[in-house]
């Protein structure tokens, strides 16, 4: 008998009492491991992640987390060919595996990275703009986000076993909130080596993670207010979480990922010899044999004009002729097997019901040419193409978890777009067409269907990633049948996992809660310039009023002339007196940033070592010459960064004219050293 899995929970591994239930490898029937969850204490789970897991990590801020995902991909890509030695089990060849371990990886990395360069150095994240709720400007509002005390809990499909665990861990971390992965039992080996590595390698704070494997039991009973499910898999279990009495009345919420209908379309605009032409079969051949169509975001309704129809059909048997199917341990196979005998089942009942309105136009559903492997012990399925008979219901309707697509016949971009629709909302959908008409009529017909669609033609086919993957900078999920839920999004992933609250209150109040400077709060001003203060130093609030500065006409002609920016308004001054806005000759905006920095600069070699932008830049009012300027700069936000001897300063900076009216508005971003006096590397 095989090696029964074990849960991580409560700071150790559990392993159940009973023999479990065997899973089988997708292609040799053998066993390769049993499974079972009978008395594992999930409530003892549940309270580890609140207690130690919640607690450790929200005491890291974001750049603190960013940096366990980093080191966390690290160690998980170093002990990459275990998990790709195990994969094959689940019939995954190697390019599936790819996308399932290489694209979880990338999804840490890619969290990693979005981790320190958008979120601060902190743990409260702010959310737009300082709204003023007074004239007087003494009580004003700000929108944060702020971690939840509670824990995340994953359960996943048994498609991806790797990623899936991944892409929904990366934004939990980072947004502080501890996490248990309940993976699918089919395939929950993989997930629990993946595991057995990160519990290893002891980078994440003991309590962020946690596995059960098996049976999720009373597990969503445990679940109160602050937590959360994310789901992927069945709209039939997404069912059954949504009626939990938890999900119901006890304020826990559910992301749900279900079944997905998605197409694919040729834009009425392509002919056969048009690369878009090839491009799109070629789409689709890639979403229906890549993890032998087991992707939430695989093609399943591919609309052609009807005219294309026979094109497009011929085309795609021609390419999965050479689809060769068989055992992916064999390098000339380019798909594997179903995951298990049981999903074959579930797709050929699935096929049975598109033909109702559909016939089989390509493949066998029972059969098909096997490269090599036992087609009785493995989960093989050859490629199948159907084409829809008109005002098919079905293909909408039915979606066969496996290598199979439909081709349905449209009459115009309207008609695309109805039927697209009626797949009542999808993850995914995509469109070859190279003119630009059809791909602006398509893509705003289909976006409130979808969460992610893709425009495919001949300039962005070279680098595009393809119709099915979701990628950690977009959103990923969809409306309606596919769930309703987003995942991924960069931050916006992040910050589903958190609260966002208004706080109305004082500009200082709201300087000390936030952290961060407040237009209004106090500004400390001390005989040293904030410019000669480190990162240690310096003080959010700590300010620097400058000097008046009187601008002149010669100014104003000394700028044009250095720069080239000879614009009316600042050289003639008859034509300047007929602009209604300026009425005369002003200053050129960028002028007045520059004399700004003259004025709040402080030459002499000091902590501040560079200026990296500015952000927010407003002129609000015309300077003309003889007006005099000065500025007020003021300590917004103080960001160190982790590994470096350095760290971000963000400087309110204020323009003002003789009458004490703002010209100028804008954020100075600067890098400062972290001590000062300067280390000799930094002399060097
Ligand atoms: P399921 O919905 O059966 O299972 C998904 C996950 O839910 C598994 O981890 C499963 O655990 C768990 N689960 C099942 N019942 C419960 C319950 N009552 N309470 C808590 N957790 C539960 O989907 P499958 O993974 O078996 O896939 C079946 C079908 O789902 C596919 O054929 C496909 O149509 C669709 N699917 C859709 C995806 C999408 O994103 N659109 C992705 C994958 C699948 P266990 O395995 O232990 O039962």
């Amino acid at each position: 008998m095989s090696a029964l899995l074990e849960s991580y929970a409560a700071g150790r591994w559990f392993r159940a009492a009973d023999e479990g239930q065997p899973l089988s490898d997708a292609a040799t029937g053998e066993e390769v491991a049993r499974v079972s969850s009978v008395g594992l204490d999930v409530a003892a789970m549940v309270r580890h992640a609140r207690d130690t897991g919640g607690p450790a990590l929200r005491s890291l801020t974001f750049h603190e987390r960013a940096a366990l995902l980093k080191a966390l991909a690290k160690h998980l890509s170093a002990g990459k060919e275990e998990l790709y030695a195990l994969s094959v089990r689940t019939g995954a060849t190697s390019r599936d595996t790819m996308i399932d371990v290489d694209g979880g990886i990338g999804t840490l990395f890619s969290y990693a990275s979005k981790g320190v360069r958008e979120l601060p150095n902190d743990t409260v994240v702010l959310d737009g703009a300082l709204e003023r709720l007074g004239k007087g400007g003494t009580f004003v509002g700000q929108h944060l986000y702020t971690s939840r005390p509670g824990v995340a809990v994953q359960i996943n499909a048994f498609n991806f076993p790797v990623w899936g665990m991944l892409e929904k861990l990366a934004p939990a971390l980072l947004a502080g909130l501890p996490t248990i992965v309940k993976p699918a039992s089919q395939t929950a080996y993989l997930t629990e080596l993946a595991v057995r590595q990160i519990i290893a390698s002891g980078l994440l704070p003991e309590g962020a993670l946690q596995l059960v494997a098996g049976g999720a039991g009373g597990l969503l009973d445990e679940l109160t207010v602050q937590d959360s499910v994310a789901f992927t898999g069945s709209a039939h279990t997404a069912g059954i979480l949504r009626r939990h009495p938890n999900v119901l009345d006890g304020g826990v919420r559910l992301g749900v990922e279900a079944d997905s209908l998605n197409c694919s379309i040729l834009g009425p605009d392509v002919r056969p010899d048009d690369p878009e032409f090839a491009l799109f079969v070629k789409g689709v051949v890639t979403e229906m044999t890549v993890k032998a169509g087991q992707k939430c975001t695989a093609i399943r309704r591919v609309l052609v004009p009807g005219a294309m129809a026979g094109e497009v059909l011929d085309a795609l048997a021609a390419a999965l002729t050479d689809v060769t199917v068989g055992d992916p341990r064999n390098p000339d196979v380019r798909m594997g097997a179903l995951a298990s005998l049981g999903q074959r089942d579930e797709v050929r009942k699935a096929v049975e019901a598109l033909t109702a309105s559909a016939e089989v136009v390509f493949g066998d559903p029972e059969g098909g040419v096997l490269l090599d492997g036992d087609a009785e012990r493995g989960a093989f399925m050859t490629p199948l193409v159907l084409r829809a008979r008109p005002g098919a219901a079905e293909p909408h309707d039915v979606e066969p978890f496996g290598p199979v697509a439909t081709v349905l016949a449209y009459d115009g971009v309207e008609e695309a777009v109805a039927l697209a629709a009626r797949g009542r909302g999808s993850l995914v959908a995509s469109v070859a067409t190279h003119d630009p008409g059809v791909a602006r009529s398509v893509v705003l017909g289909l976006a409130p269907w979808h969460g992610r669609v893709l425009v495919l033609d001949r300039d962005d086919a070279r680098e595009s990633t393809g119709h099915g993957s979701p990628l950690p900078v977009l959103v990923h999920g969809g409306p309606g049948r596919a769930g309703g839920g987003e995942e991924l999004g960069g931050v916006r992933g992040v910050l589903h996992h958190m609260q966002r609250t208004a706080v109305q209150a004082s500009p200082d109040q709201l300087t000390a809660i936030t952290d961060r400077w407040t237009t209004g709060a106090a500004r400390a001003e001390s005989g040293v310039h904030p410019f000669r203060k480190s990162l240690a130093e310096l003080r959010v609030g700590d300010t620097i009023r400058s000097a008046a500065r009187t601008v002149s006409l010669a100014d104003i002609e000394h700028f044009a002339e250095f720069t080239g920016d000879t614009f009316y308004a600042h050289t003639d001054a008859a034509a300047a007196a007929r602009n209604p806005l300026f009425g005369g000759i002003v200053a050129h905006g960028y002028l007045v940033v520059s004399l700004a920095a003259g004025l709040f600069v402080d030459p002499a070699p000091g902590p501040v070592l560079a200026n990296f932008g500015v952000d927010g830049l407003r002129f609000l009012t015309p300077v003309k010459a003889g007006d005099s300027i000065d500025v007020t700069l003021t300590v917004k936000q103080i960001t160190p960064r982790g590994g470096a001897d350095y760290g971000e300063v963000r400087w309110d900076a204020v323009v003002g004219n003789q009458d004490g009216v703002p010209v100028a508005t804008y954020d100075v971003l600067t890098l400062v050293a972290k001590s000062w006096p300067s280390t000799p590397a930094q002399e060097a």
